[in-house]
């Protein structure tokens, strides 16, 4: 194994992470606490720095700009990344295009390309993922209820759904269907491209998380296609190949999301690190660095941190070498484990900051709000222990 990367990338990372701390960390207390508007004009300002650096969408094939990079240094890239709640979407390497990306590159026809993975890509437009519905369990696709009929030469889609992340503003969502119920269970499903502008593309609304609806890219919408009708042509590869789609989008995805995830763990446990520095805790001058109970998480932290990064960075070397579906275990365990070293990362950091931790005075709280959603989405702690360990036992049947 061999996690080591060319000097570009090195050089790269390190471009990277420099501007991340001098460039988007300042901007979060405007995010936090100031005028949304102001916050597009400044990620828009930051986002043509990143083009003129010539590191827009890096992550993305060569043919369209990107770096083409391997999944271990899109994942380094991430980490890189991750230790702001902007720098991803700055990058151009923001889900849920990011995934989308892949999609389209993977199976888009010419014209599709053209009409919808390029300006992506190029950040013109954006674009969201419509599969979950609030009426059936999204942790079994199995049971989608959605329909696209055919009809002519179009396909009608009926049915609603929510938590279609970035929906507010985006030029258009893939959403997941039923195009045959009679075919076998695992076929039944297919993707299709609809432009949200199409009449029967209704927005309901953001649904409020964790007390904020937020708005445009930051917002996840519930969506109800009425009668909603696209040409054929918008099929996203073949009739019935959704799930198998779906489940492409989700490997490489998963290290994306662990490594922007220990982002968010390196900058949590940094600034833990400091406070417990700065914070004298009595009339000695002695801090809460010198007592023992911290040094036992500042430890215990460091080593689940480094472990956890290890272990992702070991899954994307799988995916680069034998391939997503070889890498499929190593990418289940990631998932729940690297989700949960996170939160704890973040949870003990708002402990050490006290109540300063609780307040939008720096950006914990904010993590804490949005980062819950870590164990439920790209399949549930539960869903993924439960496969995990069905395929482990397996191996020690007579
Ligand atoms: C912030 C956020 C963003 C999202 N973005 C998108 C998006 O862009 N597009 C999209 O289509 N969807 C999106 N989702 C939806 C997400 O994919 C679903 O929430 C997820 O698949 C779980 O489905 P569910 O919410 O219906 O929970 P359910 O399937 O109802 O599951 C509820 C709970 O039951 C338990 N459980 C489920 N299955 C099992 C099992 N087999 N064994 C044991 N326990 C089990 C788990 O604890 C799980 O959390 C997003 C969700 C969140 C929170």
């Amino acid at each position: 194994m061999d996690f080591e990367v060319s000097e570009k990338m090195n050089t790269i990372l390190e471009l990277v992470g420099g501007f991340v701390e001098r460039e988007l960390v300042p901007i979060e207390q405007e995010m936090l606490h100031g005028d949304p508007a102001r916050v597009d004009e400044m990620v828009a300002h930051a986002q043509d720095k990143v083009r003129q650096m010539e590191l827009w969408a890096p992550n993305h094939p060569v043919e369209f700009g990107g770096l083409g990079l391997s999944m271990v240094e899109h994942g380094l890239l991430s980490e890189a990344l991750g230790r702001s709640p902007l720098g991803h979407l700055v990058f151009g390497v923001q889900a849920p295009d990011a995934g989308n990306v892949e999609i389209l590159h993977q199976h888009a026809t010419p014209e599709q390309r053209e009409q919808w993975l390029r300006p992506l890509v190029e950040g013109a437009i954006r674009s969201c993922f419509s599969m979950t519905e609030p009426e059936t369990a999204g942790s079994n696709p199995l049971l989608l209820e959605t329909t696209a009929v055919r009809d002519g030469d179009d396909y009608v889609i009926n049915g609603q759904k929510w938590f279609t992340s970035s929906a507010d503003g985006a030029a258009f969502a893939i959403v997941m269907a039923v195009t045959d119920p009679d075919a076998p269970p695992y076929q039944r499903t297919s993707m299709i491209i609809v432009p949200t502008d199409t009449p029967g593309f209704n927005l309901v609304r953001n649904v409020s998380v964790m007390g904020h609806a937020g708005s445009g890219h930051a917002s996840h919408a519930e969506v109800i296609y009425q009668s909603c009708r696209v040409p054929q042509a918008n099929l996203l590869g073949p009739e019935g190949a959704g799930f198998a789609i779906a489940q492409e989008r989700l490997g490489p995805g998963r290290i994306h999301h662990c490594m922007r995830w220990l982002g968010i763990a390196g900058r949590s446990f940094d600034l833990m690190c400091a406070r417990a520095n700065a914070r004298v805790i009595d009339t000695d001058g002695s801090t809460l660095a010198d007592r023992q109970v911290i040094q036992y998480w500042a430890a215990e932290l460091d080593s689940e941190i480094r472990g956890a990064r290890l272990q992702t960075l070991h899954a994307a070397w799988m995916i680069d070498r034998y391939g997503a579906k070889a890498a499929r275990d190593e990418i289940s365990a990631i998932k729940f484990s690297v989700a949960n070293t996170m939160l704890k990362a973040v949870d003990t950091a708002i402990q050490v900051h006290g109540a300063l931790g609780v307040t939008d005075d720096t950006i914990l709280a904010y993590w804490y709000r949005h980062e819950r959603a870590a164990r439920i989405y790209d399949g549930a702690d539960e869903v993924h222990k439960t496969t995990l360990g069905r395929r482990i036992l397996r191996r020690y049947a007579a």
